[in-house]
């Protein structure tokens, strides 16, 4: 098993975000979060790398607890996030960018250079040395994701990695995902089902800080009923 989520629950000041929520996810799985605006995606995602700590439950990653320490350590031990603002440093080239980003996690194999980087995702090479500030909105998603990557993660945590980003794009976020999943565990978000079902083999549906429902992406693509009652459908 490569994370247990355990019951959590977790709070903004008074406000209940997380009402005991639990997923699991094994090594080498793409799973999605569903879910409206508000339902507790991010927040469970802060809640595993150690963000926003859950005040109640446990979250284990690779039989270890992790609950309580600090991002930082957590980031540490193997996991990576991408948050939803991707948060790439705008006056950093792209090649600045991923060199900031480039610590070893103990036991990694350093397998992830610039220059691999570059060679697997010319777009980004192409880029080098570009400002941050320069870039699109999908080119600040993969160099996010890339630089993501320089540590190695053994589970990554993508919060709303198709925000705002055009069809094209969104294709080309899909295919570094596929590819990333050969390697790593990936846990996403999503609030509409369509990506999320074509990348992830399974989905959680979130709603009021809980999981809701659970399902195999084939078994959720013809459960209108389902997409209807939590998701935000066209
Ligand atoms: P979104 O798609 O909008 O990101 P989400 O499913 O990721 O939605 P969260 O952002 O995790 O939802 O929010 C869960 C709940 O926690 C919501 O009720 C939200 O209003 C509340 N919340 C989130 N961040 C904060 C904050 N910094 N302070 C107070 N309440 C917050």
């Amino acid at each position: 098993m490569m994370l247990e989520v355990d019951n959590i629950h977790t709070y903004y000041g008074e406000s209940h975000a997380l009402q005991g929520l639990s997923l699991k996810l094994e090594a080498g799985e793409i799973v999605c979060l569903l879910g409206r605006n508000g339902a507790g995606k991010s927040t469970t995602l802060r809640s595993i790398i150690g963000l926003s700590s859950p005040s109640k439950g446990r979250v284990i990653f690779q039989g270890r607890d992790i609950t309580g320490q600090p991002a930082y350590r957590i980031a540490r031990q193997g996991i990576g996030l991408v948050p939803e603002d991707r948060r790439i440093f705008p006056g950093l080239s792209v090649r600045e960018n991923l060199e900031v980003a480039q610590y070893r996690r103990r036991g990694s194999s350093g397998q992830w250079t610039i220059e691999r980087i570059f060679d697997e995702y010319p777009m980004l090479g192409d880029l080098a040395d570009q400002d941050g500030k320069t870039l699109s909105g999908g080119e600040q998603q993969m160099l996010a994701v890339a630089r993501s990557l320089m540590s190695e993660p053994l589970l990554l945590l993508l919060d709303e990695p198709n925000e705002g980003l055009a069809p094209v794009i969104v294709q080309q976020i899909g295919a570094l995902i596929d590819e990333l999943s050969k390697t790593t565990t990936i846990l996403f978000t999503d609030q509409s089902v369509h990506f999320a079902l074509k990348y992830a083999g399974r989905a959680y549906i979130l709603e009021k800080g809980m999981v809701v429902h659970e399902a195999k992406s084939q078994d959720l693509i013809n459960d209108l009923d389902t997409q209807h009652r939590y998701l935000s459908v066209a």
